[in-house]
């Protein structure tokens, strides 16, 4: 029979764990999950809360397990960091909150989200509740930084690993959930590398994959590009990688809008009324760079389908699986050192990117570089 585990894409491993514990009765006071950004840890801490206060072990279709899914059960608690951390004030709430009985099931379920965003107060607050938990409640931490958690913390929990999903699991997930064409579902699932949310991201919003032609066409451009030219091509994709943080400046100011009104009333907007400019350009800068490390890793899958190619490699193993043709093309006409010097030096450029290098100064040194590499 189906439960609710199967609705959880990959990690069968440790979905595997967490059910049996859940069976067998023999669940921790203290969990952590690590492992990539956007993986679907939350979404199996989700699925754990779930099956820990459903009746039958996570059937996934009663009104319990519904409500946890939806997050509207009131036992089940998810915290995040209100802009940059995890306030010391929302900790001690949860502290005095873990010591009060239940509402409707026999136990609690605390989801802690970006578990390393923490100030030292907040941190020991949580340590203490750790140490000596309430005997009725699960705490679920969630991390992408596991080296950012205090040892002290992680040391109270049993840590769950999480890594990205596999290729040909991930491609059923998305046709069954998606709706979209396998060949698409493949390439997506591919291009993002076992990520799920990333993966759900290319699904609903298919310009991404306009974005990964754009700069595949950029790429081969490189050829007969003169400097100007170079530039002129890093100015247009700049201008790609900045729209969706236009969009969200747009997005803000309807928001702030409504709130100059007074008609919206929205915890979550009036939480950052007064922080509203900055909250704005941390999102904006994120999105931006996001963008950037997005167009550098199509670069960097680009070239390297061309050296898998060139090298007599199985074709089943491109991620650009669609521009066969155009990969042949490009492997043919560049020799081997060439394109190892450009992978090497797209990785440089993700490192900058991760160092908040400028997005428009790296997109430019990137295609310069390239050109310098390949052409001249
Ligand atoms: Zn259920």
């Amino acid at each position: 029979m189906a439960t609710l585990w199967d609705t959880v894409v990959g990690h069968a491993a440790a979905k595997l764990s967490l059910q049996r514990a859940v069976e067998q009765n023999h669940t921790n006071h203290a969990y952590l999950f690590t492992g990539p950004r956007a993986v679907g840890k939350f979404m199996v801490a989700r699925a754990f809360a779930a099956a820990l206060l459903c009746p039958q072990g996570g059937c996934g279709t009663c009104n319990i397990c519904r409500r946890v899914l939806e997050g509207k059960h009131p036992d089940v608690t998810v915290m995040k960091p209100a802009g940059k951390n995890i306030p010391v004030d929302a900790i001690r709430a949860l502290r005095m909150d873990a010591f009060r009985r239940p509402v409707e099931a026999d136990r609690k379920v605390y989801i802690i989200k970006n578990a390393e965003r923490m100030w030292e107060e907040g941190a020991s607050t949580l340590l203490k509740v750790l140490e000596e938990p309430p005997g009725d409640v699960v705490f679920v931490l969630v991390t992408d930084n596991s080296g950012a958690v205090l040892p002290t913390i992680r040391s109270r929990c049993q840590e769950i690993r999480f890594t990205n999903i596999p290729i040909e699991d991930l491609k059923e997930y998305l046709v069954e959930t998606r709706g979209v064409t396998e060949a698409r579902a493949d390439l997506i699932a591919r291009l993002t590398g076992g990520v799920l949310g990333r993966a759900l991201d290319w699904c609903d919003e298919p310009w991404r994959l306009a974005r990964r032609d754009n700069v595949v066409k950029t790429a081969r451009a490189l050829r007969r590009a003169d400097l100007n030219r170079v530039l002129e091509m890093a100015g247009e994709l700049h201008r790609e990688v900045r729209a969706p943080a236009e969009e969200l400046a747009a997005d803000y100011q309807e928001k702030k809008q409504l709130l100059d009104d007074g008609s919206l009333d929205n915890a979550v907007v009036r939480r950052f009324g007064k922080e509203f400019d900055e909250e704005l350009k941390r999102q904006q800068l994120k999105e931006e760079l996001r963008g950037v490390k997005e167009v550098l890793s199509t670069l960097s899958w680009w070239y390297r389908d061309i050296l898998i190619y060139k090298e007599g490699g199985d074709t089943a193993l491109l991620v650009n699986r669609d521009l066969e043709p155009e990969i042949a093309e490009e492997a043919s006409a560049l020799p081997l050192n060439k394109l190892l010097r450009c992978i090497e030096l797209i990785e440089e450029s993700i490192r900058a990117a991760e160092q908040n290098v400028t997005p428009q100064l790296n997109i430019e040194s990137t295609l310069l570089g390239l050109q310098e590499a390949l052409y001249a």
